[in-house]
């Protein structure tokens, strides 16, 4: 069978039917980009998703304001391995919690995608939200939608092209320079940004550039590169074929109903019972990756529901039930089967429920001031008189909270003293690292081994604040041992004398 190209239907390029599986559907055949004029969706869905787009952009345009205890809401400053997440501050030592959250996520990722597709890329992705509910709006206003667009493509530079093309261009590298201070926001925080903004650019070169680079890549994907984010670059885009099964819900086809497809007008005539579909294209002409859903799933298809919406609409038009194109699973489609708990989803909320324990478990046990402390290097210790030893350490301590805390250190587990080389306390500042040098000094009689394991208080005034663990390394004294030793000095004497 020979059909036409489905995302340029009127061009009535003949080519083979399984030519999808060759080469994603904006490209052609000698590898040039193909330019989907994705028709205006219009449908229930649409208007749903128009609105979660609008409690998205609240989230992403309110958030950067928010702030918990003076910190902001949410930070990731990648540069400086600094991170707060919902008030809270990550440090680099913080590693395993961050690594055990990325895992969580994963898994999170995997079973929802293998429980409900890419629900996600349609319905809450950034990049498929600021795409469709923001630059592509702002097209259909500028120019017009995807009928007029072709035709503005086609028609020569005149004072109408230019016009429109300005003001679309000029209205898409301001979006994008709106979204990417917020987008520097996350990342050094709105203080930072608010210098950044308004003091001389010579004072903020490096983040001046970030804007202007940032504001570049954004314009970049919203004005050129569009769907083929989703469709060459995103990995998780490139994980649906490893992640979907056949019980996955994903935007479908139902190729029992609407098969054999035939235009309607034939339909009314025709004396068989030909399928559902009316061959009207609508459902190709929205997609915004310009994909025929009636080949089947296809790792271009987002989920964005915009054919579904433009299905019903063409079988209320016809009188036809709704759902020919609709959220359904491959065996659903196939069989009738409901959308199934698979065993595969089971194991996957297992181990989501046990990361989530275990994450839950290390936030909460999760300490506010921390810090190591090292013997100095290349030292063993020292003998203080003929009754004690000491050894020196250097402390380092980081305080999460946000006020500045003097520390002073007391011996736990030991009758011992400690020596400040630097005055007596270690004064962290808020969000910051302090360091010292001390002395631990252990009188001989309480050493009884190569190593001693000390427990070090950290105090601020009375209070204990956090305990550190350190070894003390010292010459092994055996009380019993110099008893013996001077008894036969003793013995030695009166034998000479
Ligand atoms: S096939 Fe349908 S759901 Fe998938 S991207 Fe195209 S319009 Fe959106
Ligand atoms: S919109 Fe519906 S009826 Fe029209 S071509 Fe697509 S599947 Fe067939």
């Amino acid at each position: 069978m020979i059909k036409t190209q489905a995302i340029f239907p009127e061009e009535k390029e003949t080519i083979p039917p399984e030519s999808f599986r060759d080469r994603i559907a904006t490209v052609d055949g000698k590898g040039k980009r193909k330019w989907v004029f994705a028709q205006k969706p219009k449908g229930r869905f649409y208007s749903i998703r128009t609105y979660v787009s609008w409690g998205f952009f609240i989230l992403f345009f309110v958030l950067p304001f928010v702030t918990v205890k003076g910190r902001p809401l949410f930070l990731f400053n990648i540069p400086e391995a600094r991170f707060i997440i919902f008030g809270k501050v990550f440090w680099p030592q913080d590693f395993f919690i961050f690594g055990l959250t990325m895992i969580t996520f994963i898994v999170f990722i995997v079973l929802f995608t293998a429980a409900f597709g890419r629900l996600f890329c349609g319905w809450v992705c950034p990049q498929t939200i600021f795409m469709e509910m923001l630059f592509r709006k702002l097209e259909y206003l500028i120019e017009g939608d995807a009928a007029e667009q072709k035709i503005l493509k086609k028609i020569s530079w005149g004072e109408k092209k230019i016009l429109k093309k300005t003001v679309k261009h000029t209205a898409f590298f301001l979006l994008s320079l709106i979204i990417a201070n917020f987008f520097l926001s996350y990342i050094i925080g709105m203080k930072e940004l608010t210098k950044i903004i308004s003091e001389p650019v010579t004072e903020h070169f490096g983040g001046f550039v970030a804007i202007i680079v940032f504001s570049g890549v954004f314009y970049g994907v919203y004005a050129y590169f569009r769907e083929q984010v989703c469709t060459v670059i995103c990995p998780y885009g490139r994980l649906q074929s490893v992640l979907l099964d056949r019980n996955s819900m994903i935007v479908a086809y139902d190729y029992k109903r609407g098969e054999p497809r035939e235009k309607f007008k034939k339909k009314i005539k025709a004396e068989t019972n030909p399928g559902n579909c009316i061959d009207c294209f609508q459902c190709v002409k929205v997609c915004p990756t310009g994909i025929d859903i009636r080949n089947g799933t296809q790792m271009e298809c987002v989920g964005c529901t915009a054919c579904i919406d433009a299905c019903d609409r063409m079988m209320d038009a016809v009188g036809s039930p709704r759902g020919l194109i609709r959220y359904a699973s491959e065996n659903g489609i196939a069989s009738g089967m409901k959308l199934k708990y698979t065993p595969r989803m089971k194991f996957y909320t297992f181990l989501l429920v046990l990361l989530s324990g275990l994450l839950a478990i290390l936030l909460l046990s999760r300490k506010d001031i921390d810090g190591t402390i090292l013997r100095a290097s290349n030292m063993l210790y020292q003998e203080r008189g003929s009754d004690s030893v000491s050894n020196l350490y250097n402390i380092k301590v980081i305080n999460k909270t946000i006020k500045d805390i003097p520390l002073t250190l007391r011996l736990e587990n030991a009758p011992g003293r400690i020596i400040e080389v630097e005055g007596r306390n270690v004064d962290v500042k808020k969000e910051a690292q302090g360091k010292r040098s001390f002395f631990i000094v252990l009188p001989n009689n309480f050493i009884k081994d190569r190593k001693t394991k000390l427990i070090v208080g950290l105090y601020e005034g009375d209070k204990q604040i956090a305990t550190l663990k350190t070894n003390f390394m010292g010459p092994i004294y055996h009380p019993e041992m110099e008893k013996e030793e001077k008894k036969e000095k003793e013995e030695n004497l009166n034998k000479d004398h």
